[in-house]
């Protein structure tokens, strides 16, 4: 499978936005972004001028690369939510919030959306008891995210569970920190995401 392998830093910078894709780094002065808040390469510091073409796609490109998902899934997601009830664009949001990795992270298993999938793949979490490895796989309220009994020692899970109360982990999720597991109590109102996203602008761009 295809994958982004170079600067994470590079892509909060491209964006003008702080995605949080490495972890702890994200929280320190060691931030690219809190020391260069400009567009990386030789014209990054240039006036950017954006048609609205430019608009919708740098609001994908930010929403992709948010939850490292890569074009033609996040086509497939997009098409998911249109045919769902509702106002696309939340529906899209809420679709990404329901995948595995970002649960794993948002309970605070991992530290970065990217370290969760590696964990998911690792085979390192249960849902609802049965082994579920696909990063990419829905969870639904009431589910249980359970981290397997032999990877309880795993001292990186350790630390990015002790971590989590810097970030706090979201309303809609319960967390049992001493029993590994968390819980989905509902699917969180657009309001409940504070990301400054306008996934309109997404819906545009696709809908041309
Ligand atoms: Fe983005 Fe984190 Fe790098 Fe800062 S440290 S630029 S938030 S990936």
């Amino acid at each position: 499978m295809a994958r982004y392998i170079e600067s994470a830093c590079r892509l909060c910078r491209r964006e003008n936005l702080k995605l949080f894709l490495k972890g702890e780094r994200c929280y320190s002065d060691k931030c690219a972004f809190e020391r260069r808040s400009y567009p990386p390469g030789q014209h990054g510091q240039g006036r950017a001028k954006f048609s609205s073409y430019g608009l919708q796609l740098r609001e994908k490109q930010r929403v992709k690369r948010m939850y490292g998902v890569l074009e033609r899934q996040f086509r497939n997601f997009f098409e998911k939510a249109e045919r769902q009830r509702g106002i696309t664009g939340t529906n899209l949001l809420l679709l990404l919030e329901r995948r595995l990795d970002n649960m794993v992270y948002r309970l605070g298993f991992a530290n970065s959306r990217s370290e969760a999938r590696q964990l998911v793949r690792h085979n390192h979490f249960m849902v609802n008891g049965k082994k579920v490895n696909i990063p990419s796989y829905l969870v639904n309220v009431g589910d249980v995210i359970e981290l397997k009994e032999k990877s309880r020692k795993n001292a990186k899970i350790g630390e990015s569970l002790e971590a989590v109360a810097r970030r706090g982990v979201p309303s809609w999720l319960e967390l049992e920190k001493d029993n590994y597991r968390g819980r989905v109590l509902a699917l969180p109102a657009r309001e409940d995401l504070t990301m400054p996203i306008k996934e309109q602008l997404i819906v545009e761009l696709y809908s041309k």
